[in-house]
Formats: C-alpha cells, sequence, structure tokens
C-alpha cells in the first residue's frame, strides 16, 4: 500500500482519539494560543460513541482544565451522595464499613457521570476554542519523518475488500502532520502499542496489566432508585477463581449503571468473564434491585490497571502517549478519567512551549516529568502495590495488607517499597487440564442474557466488506494450538461473542472471526495466549454507538 497517494494537511499538534485525554489536551492548547493548529480524530461514529466508562468523576481533572465548567454546563448533575463496599457470598452480603477505609477512597466530592456524554460536551468546549475535530475517522498507521521521527498519522482510509485490495469506492484517507501527535486512544491503543514496541518505551517497566470492564445500564422501578448511590462488590461470584468485582451506581432518570470488572491475570482458562456478569445479577441484593427493570444498553472495555510501576516512557520523537495510552488508572479507585485529563493538560502545556521555542518533532520531556511528579504520578504511587498484592494473596489477605499499605503511603512512606507485577496477562493463563470447566447456569432472559443479545444492546455495526480488522499472525494456532493447551480461550474472554470453534461432522474444526461483533474492548489483543491476534482499527465510524454509557 506505500504506493497510495495521499492528501496531507499540516497542523501543530494532532491528536488521535477524543476520549478525555486527547479533548482535554486540545482545550489547553487553545487556551494557551487561540492560533494554535489542533485537530483531534475519532474512530467513533461520534465523539462519545465509544466511551464506555460510566463513571464516578474525581472533578480534579475538569476544575484544572475548566474552572467555570458548572456556569458552562457541564453534565455533572449527580453528586455522589451515599457510598457502600460489600463482600458478596453467594446469598448472602457483608457490609465493610467506610471508616477504616484510606481517605483516598471516599467519593464524597465526586460525581455520577456519563463520560459519553462528558466527552460530547468537552468536544463543543474545544469546537468553540476552534479546534477541529473529525469523528468517524480512524487512525489506522503512524506517518514516520526521515529521521525516525513520528510526524503524523493516516486517517480515513475507505473501502478495502475484504482481501486488503482497494475496492470500486476506495478512499485513500488523508496524511495528518503535526509538529507533535499524541496518541490519547485509551487501554491498548494500536498505534500506541507499535510506539511503545518500535521505541523500547516499556523496557525497565514492569508490564502493563489490565481488567475486562463489562456493563450494562438498567431503567429501574423508580421506587428502588436512590440517586447518587454509589455501590462496589468484591466476592461472589469470582471468588478465588480471579480478582474483580462489580459496580452499581444509581444515576439521574431511574437509571442504573451496572458494571462488572474481571482481572485478566486470571489462571484458570475455562473462566469466562461475561458469564460471570451475567450470573452476579443472580445475587439476592442485586435480583432485588434490577426486578422489574429493563435493560437498555451494554457494552465492555478494557481496563488498565498496572499503575506507576507500569507506565511506559511517554514521549519518542515527534509523539506523545496520553490518558491509558500508558495506563492511568487508579485501581482501588477505579478511576482514570481525571489522571487522563490532567495528563492531556499536562501535554498540551509542554507542546506549546516547545512550540513556542521553535521546536518540533522531539521528545517532550517536560510533560513525562510533570506526569511523575505532578499530581498523577501522587495519586498512582499512593496505590502502587494493591494490584500486586491482590494477584499474589488473593481478595482477603491483599484487602488488609493493600487497605494498611494506602494507609502509609497516605502518610508519605511504605514498608514495602515498590511490588513487581510480574508476568503479563497472556502468561498467567494455564493450560487447560490443570483446571476444572466451570458450570454457569443459562441465561434467563429477564436477568442475564446471552452475549449476542446484550452485544445488540451497544449498537454494535461494522460494515461487512472489509478486511477483518481482529488479525491472526498465524492462522494456524488458535486450533492447533490454543484449543488443545487452552479449551479455546477467546471463545469465552471475547465480551461480545467474536471468536468461535466451529465443528462440524466430518470436517476440521474452524476458527471463526464474526468481527462484526466487536466492541472494540482489545480484551483479544491483550489476554490471547500466544498473541496470535492483533487488534488494528476498522474503518472509521465502525463498532460500537453508546448512547450515554
Ligand atoms: C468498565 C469501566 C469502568 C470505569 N469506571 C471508571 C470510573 O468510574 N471513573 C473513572 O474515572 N474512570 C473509570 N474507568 C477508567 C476510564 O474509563 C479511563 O481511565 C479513561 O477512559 C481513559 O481516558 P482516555 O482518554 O485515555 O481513553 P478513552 O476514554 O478510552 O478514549 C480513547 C478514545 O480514542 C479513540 N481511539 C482509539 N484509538 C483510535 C484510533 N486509532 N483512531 C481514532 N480514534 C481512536 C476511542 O474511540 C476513544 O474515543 C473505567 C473503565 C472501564 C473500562
Amino acid at each position: 500500500m506505500s504506493e497510495v497517494q495521499r492528501e496531507t494537511m499540516e497542523y501543530d499538534v494532532v491528536i488521535v482519539g477524543a476520549g478525555p485525554a486527547g479533548l482535554s489536551a486540545a482545550i489547553r492548547l487553545k487556551q494557551l494560543d487561540p492560533d494554535m493548529e489542533v485537530v483531534v480524530l475519532e474512530k467513533g461514529s461520534e465523539v462519545g460513541a465509544h466511551i464506555l466508562s460510566g463513571a464516578v468523576l474525581d472533578p480534579c481533572g475538569l476544575d484544572a482544565l475548566i474552572p467555570d465548567w458548572k456556569e458552562k454546563g457541564a453534565p455533572l448533575n449527580v453528586p455522589v451522595k451515599e457510598d457502600n463496599f460489600y463482600m458478596l457470598g453467594e446469598a448472602g452480603k457483608l457490609r465493610v464499613p467506610n471508616f477504616p477505609m484510606p481517605p483516598l477512597m471516599n467519593n464524597h466530592g465526586n460525581y455520577i457521570v456519563s463520560m459519553g456524554n462528558v466527552c460530547r460536551w468537552m468536544a463543543e468546549q474545544a469546537e468553540e476554542l476552534g479546534v477541529e475535530i473529525f469523528p468517524g475517522m480512524a487512525c489506522s498507521e503512524l506517518v514516520y519523518g526521515d529521521n525516525g521521527d513520528i510526524k503524523g498519522v493516516v486517517a480515513g482510509e475507505f473501502g478495502l475488500n475484504p482481501d486488503g485490495t482497494q475496492g470500486p469506492g476506495y478512499e485513500p484517507g488523508m496524511e495528518l502532520h503535526g509538529k507533535y501527535v499524541f496518541l490519547s486512544e485509551g487501554v491498548r491503543g494500536s498505534l500506541s502499542k507499535e510506539v511503545i514496541e518500535k521505541y523500547g518505551l516499556s523496557d525497565g517497566k514492569e508490564p502493563q496489566k489490565f481488567g475486562l470492564g463489562m456493563k450494562e445500564i438498567w431503567e429501574i422501578d423508580p421506587a428502588k432508585h436512590k440517586e447518587g448511590t454509589v455501590t462496589h462488590t468484591m466476592g461472589w461470584p469470582l471468588g478465588g477463581n480471579a480478582g474483580g468485582g462489580s459496580f452499581i451506581y444509581h444515576f439521574e432518570n431511574n437509571q442504573v449503571l451496572i458494571g462488572f470488572v474481571v482481572h485478566l491475570n486470571y489462571k484458570n482458562p475455562h473462566l469466562f468473564p461475561y458469564m460471570e456478569f451475567q450470573r452476579f445479577k443472580h445475587h439476592p441484593m442485586v435480583a432485588e434491585l434490577l426486578e422489574g427493570g429493563k435493560r437498555v444498553a451494554y457494552g465492555a472495555r478494557a481496563i488498565s490497571e498496572g499503575g506507576y510501576q507500569s507506565m511506559p516512557q511517554m514521549v519518542a520523537p515527534g509523539v506523545a502517549l496520553l490518558g491509558c495510552s500508558v495506563g492511568m488508572v487508579n485501581v482501588p479507585r477505579i478511576k482514570g478519567n481525571h489522571n487522563a485529563m490532567l495528563s492531556g493538560k499536562a501535554a498540551a502545556e509542554a507542546a506549546h512551549a516547545a512550540i513556542k521555542a521553535g521546536r518540533s518533532g522531539d521528545e517532550l520531556h517536560d510533560y513525562e516529568e510533570a506526569v511523575r511528579k505532578g499530581p498523577i504520578g501522587k495519586d498512582l504511587k499512593k496505590v502502587r502495590n494493591v494490584k500486586p498484592l491482590w494477584s499474589k494473596y488473593g481478595l482477603v489477605a491483599s484487602l488488609g495488607l493493600g487497605g494498611f499499605d494506602m494507609w502509609t503511603n497516605t502518610f508519605g512512606f511504605s514498608l514495602l517499597g515498590t511490588l513487581k507485577h510480574g508476568k503479563t496477562d497472556a502468561q498467567s493463563t494455564e493450560m487447560a487440564s490443570q483446571h476444572k470447566p466451570i458450570d454457569y447456569p443459562k441465561p434467563d432472559g429477564k436477568l442475564s442474557f446471552d452475549r449476542l443479545t446484550n452485544v445488540s444492546f451497544s449498537m454494535t455495526n461494522h460494515e461487512e466488506s472489509q478486511p477483518a480488522h481482529l488479525k491472526l499472525k498465524d492462522p494456524n494456532v488458535p486450533v492447533l494450538d490454543n484449543l488443545p493447551k487452552y479449551a479455546g480461550p477467546s471463545s469465552r474472554y471475547c465480551p461480545a461473542g467474536v471468536y468461535e470453534f466451529v465443528e462440524e461432522e466430518g470436517k476440521d474444526t474452524r476458527f471463526v472471526i464474526n468481527f462484526q461483533n466487536c466492541v472494540h474492548c482489545k480484551t483479544c489483543d491483550i489476554k490471547d495466549p500466544s498473541q496470535n491476534i492483533v487488534w488494528t482499527t476498522p474503518q472509521g465510524g465502525d463498532g460500537p454507538n453508546y448512547p450515554n454509557m
């Protein structure tokens, strides 16, 4: 494809991804200099279409970026009023009191929001300042300069045939060049992954860790709805099979945002994260809340969990990685949006100063320093041992030890130093023969649903006449290796039912990729034990169409 001729557009800063990180960077650049030429490219059909985190937002990022966000009508309408934490058994629950929790776990002053709607509002603010935002534009390639620097991206290539040749309506897309390129693709960004590998940015760091987050929005009986209530649970149904837990947020309009996170370092390849989520809703505490209500939306997305010790170097020549492209989630708080916003602001300030000094295409070290030494680094450093403790000692021990470590860190020290994560999530998967299959109850169609029915509630759509965007490095590995060794785990870890092993009498087993169902969560790229599946961008506008997740 190298002979393809493309139009080129020149900007000061090219930003990939209209999430909280990318939009914050765009807004800050224009606040600093209204003449700065800034473009934001988003693969979703509109801003917010691929944003899943129905969220408790710590407003510190927005406070720093747009101090008068309230007057400007930001959709932060539901302050947190009540914070609950339960350990679940199969039928019972144990309330964990709030007082032993370190202050950082307190949700007082935070808001329950639709991050999709917050991003839509941020995009309006950016456009008012003169930022160009192009949704429906997937950035599929990096453009390298002569000196090995990154000078831009290719966006908006459409009309390839399934075999990768140019179809009748082929459009080559454009090259967008910038003095600096910001990658704010969120967790496991495809271009970010290329940059991290090419420049060895993770060398000497701990591997990045991930969870799979699945979420449904329910409209429930108004009599049961308690706007502003935040509930987190741990324990059943995962038990000792995997780390993770649930969140239940009572949002506005009788809506409840109910989600479940499974840490992707689980060992037993028979585990079925999606079915764990469905089973969770049958716990009496949850079933009672949802009964009589209706599920109105579904989605899934990976969440970064490696934290402080897993953040790669964030800059390379011409490029900076923002937000969850490097993984800025505070795991015990399950919060990353505030850090994504703060990172966007910091990257913009570093790029603005560099451009004013006549620089371009070099490494924005001031940005990296601002992240590591500023509020983001401080936020993540305090909780850096929670995830490794959980992985090593399980839930109960990690609650005590992790809680103690967070308390001492609140006072500026840790007796544990900085613990390591060790293996990647793919490497954590063990042979199927070492583990027992897990028997999951069938969804009842009222509280629990099969995957394909739920995927239809994510409004996911992919043009079928394009190459599958989920690529196999070796097409033989799924059937010849993953199936016998790991019982074909992709058929279970994918929350959208993309992967299937089809067995027909008299025929060899076939591996089928239903890429049309993909909700862009990136779990396959992370968890495949052979690291044989590579997530690439489909054509722009494809993927989920989340309304207000
Ligand atoms: C289930 C779940 C619950 C969560 N709950 C909370 C919470 O309660 N509070 C909280 O603060 N955080 C929460 N988080 C974490 C939070 O979602 C992330 O920290 C945050 O989204 C990171 O922001 P970002 O801008 O880096 O990336 P994202 O929000 O992921 O945005 C990235 C954007 O870039 C676009 N994009 C990606 N690649 C390309 C490409 N190549 N070309 C064009 N566009 C591209 C995507 O479509 C997307 O719009 C949760 C996460 C999950 C998964």
